[in-house]
């Protein structure tokens, strides 16, 4: 697949001693760079958005705060812990361009690959229209699929959350909007407060936003039962026609930004998961967009097996196909820590009698 990053993303800075730093991209990149040397990914380096493309999703007058913020040099801050200083609106400017740039590469007719990974800093999901938060400045994932919307015309995308902590940018967005799908994954209650399980969209978006709130110590049988039962049904009504990931790796068992407990081949699985329905209704289209992950070594390996994930030749055809694929057994059933809660979201939406 096509790997997009650029070294001008490690010159967003924080601050001291803050998580969101660039050692997180050296780490990724440094693992990124043995899948290269296979034969796995390509690298691409994007180039900035323009502020009217930014426009679609967030506010000219924030826009213009964060570039005249980043122009006055030092540090500022948008919320407690999101900092804005010298690099910050270049890299947020091209973070939000790598996206789009990586969409324009897979909707191309002759493109090499059909999906790709965006390594950028600073992450996105946490940005509102009207101003940056938790560690966010403008929403990268939200921006893409509103430039798929524009640009390429689609009518159905569904973005996938994996990150420990609710998208709750990316549920506002879209919150109204059927043609965006928000499907997230997080350990709740936690920050930022919202994602809970009743916040299913409304207007015109009714029925297309979903949260799966996990309590702590929340692993993998969770994540797969959630999809086997709930998303990949769900996702075969709505067809998108493509799937973009939210890739937090702050979900990690050795991330300390959350007491979720995945493990890096849980993600492999996941998105094996994700490239099944990318497959069958995308044309393999597939954007995987970088947000949290702070412990450096679980995030990088997580990144790899994200990108093995998706290059696994998947041989089920169904939900139910993927039990047997993923060797899931009663133990493996048994260990499911919210099965109260994923009854009840099964049986609301019809899924389950
Ligand atoms: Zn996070």
């Amino acid at each position: 697949m096509y790997f997009i990053y650029d070294d001008h993303f490690l010159k967003h800075d924080n601050g001291i001693s803050h998580p969101e730093n660039p050692e997180r991209l050296k780490y990724i990149k440094r693992a990124a760079d043995s899948l290269e040397y296979r034969g796995l990914i390509e690298y691409i380096s994007p180039g900035p958005a323009g502020k009217k493309q930014i426009e679609m999703v967030h506010d000219s007058s924030y826009i213009n705060r964060v570039e005249e913020l980043s122009a006055r040099g030092g540090l500022s801050f948008l919320d407690m812990d999101t900092g804005v200083s010298r690099h910050t609106y270049s890299c947020a400017l091209l973070a939000a361009g790598g996206c789009m740039d990586g969409l324009d590469l897979i909707f191309s007719e002759n493109s090499r690959y059909k999906k790709f990974f965006l390594a950028c800093r600073p992450p996105g999901h946490h940005a509102f229209p009207a101003g940056g938060s938790g560690f966010c400045i403008f929403n990268n994932a939200a921006l893409g699929a509103k430039y798929a919307l524009e640009h390429y015309g689609l009518k159905r995308i569904v973005i996938v959350d994996l990150d420990a902590h609710h998208g709750n940018g990316t549920q506002d967005i879209f919150y109204e909007d059927s043609r965006v799908f928000y499907i997230s994954f997080h350990q709740y209650p936690h920050y930022p407060g919202t994602g809970a399980a009743d916040e299913r969209g409304s207007g015109k978006g009714k029925g297309f936003n979903l949260n799966l709130p996990f309590a702590p110590g929340t692993g993998e049988p969770d994540y797969l039962a959630a999809l086997i039962e709930i998303v990949i049904p769900l996702l075969d009504d709505y067809r998108p026609e493509l799937v973009m990931v939210s890739a937090g790796y702050d979900s990690h068992v050795s991330d300390s930004m959350s007491s979720l407990e995945l493990a890096e081949d849980s993600y492999r699985r996941i998105m094996a998961s994700l490239s099944h329905i990318s497959r069958k209704y995308c044309r393999e289209r597939m954007a995987i967009v970088l947000e949290g992950g702070y412990e450096y070594r679980s995030t990088a390996d997580s990144t790899v097996s994200t990108v093995m994930g998706c290059l696994e030749d998947n041989s089920f055809k169904s939900a139910s196909d993927l039990e047997k694929y993923f060797g899931i057994d009663d133990s493996g059933k048994g260990r499911v820590k919210n099965r109260t809660l994923l009854d009840r979201t099964a049986k609301e939406l019809g899924l389950k009698q």
